[in-house]
């Protein structure tokens, strides 16, 4: 922990999705973005080779089409189809969805709530797949407000999307912090000013995420609510 940095002194939290409150153990989402590709465009894109871990769904789409060799204009004109492809096959599976909530989550989301924590969510999916994988997981209920990606499709502005809902609901001056899983989480939380906390519950481990530099990093909730 950042000397001087109280994790518990913000007035609102602004909750990534997958790494930090849940890792799926399903390939609903995965499959969708091919699907989606091959139904648009006839397409066999695969998001094998883009990196998936802290990045946004359309910016996964649009990595997974320049492969493909499709100009960036193009790839803009076609992703709300192919992002309401996506969304329409998340919501038919949805009954596949296994969301495994990630060590002491809820206990740190009953806590904060206890302390009158306004709690949001800002996540790089898109709004119809991260709502139904926090419904999935039990979780909706507990957050106020959500920022999602489309048409945002930069960490950043998702993140500053949270930020500025998180001060409609709690005052201009609130202090919001941003707790995630991934370098790009740490970088965009940077870019918007907000402290972060970072939880090594996805893919990155403890060291890795402290090289970059966040307010505080734990290995999982636990480690947090035991400080
Ligand atoms: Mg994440």
């Amino acid at each position: 922990m950042r000397p001087g940095f109280r994790w518990d002194s913000a007035d609102a939290y602004l909750f990534d999705i997958d790494g930090t409150l849940l890792n799926s153990r399903d390939a609903v989402h995965y499959f969708a973005f091919r699907n989606a590709i091959q139904a648009e465009l006839g397409l066999e894109a695969s998001i094998d080779n883009v990196p998936v871990h802290g990045n946004t769904d359309p910016g996964i789409l649009r990595a997974a089409l320049q492969q493909q060799g499709l100009a960036d204009a193009e790839i803009t004109s076609r992703l709300p189809k192919i992002i309401e492809r996506m969304c329409a096959e998340v919501m038919r599976n949805k009954a596949g969805l296994r969301p495994e909530i990630c060590p002491s989550i809820r206990e740190l989301i009953f806590q904060l709530r206890q302390a009158g924590k306004l709690l949001g969510v800002a996540s790089g999916n898109l709004a119809a797949v991260g709502r139904l994988k926090l419904e999935a997981a039990g979780l909706v209920s507990e957050f106020s407000f959500w920022a999602f990606s489309h048409p945002r499709e930069l960490r950043s502005e998702i993140f500053q999307d949270g930020l500025r809902q998180a001060c409609e609901i709690a005052g201009r001056n609130a202090k919001v912090c941003i707790v995630g899983d991934t370098p790009s989480d740490i970088q965009a939380a940077r870019q918007t000013g907000a402290p972060v906390i970072a939880l090594a519950t996805g893919v990155f481990n403890f060291e890795q995420l402290l090289a970059c530099g966040p307010d505080a990093c734990f290995a999982c909730a636990a480690d947090l609510l035991a400080v």
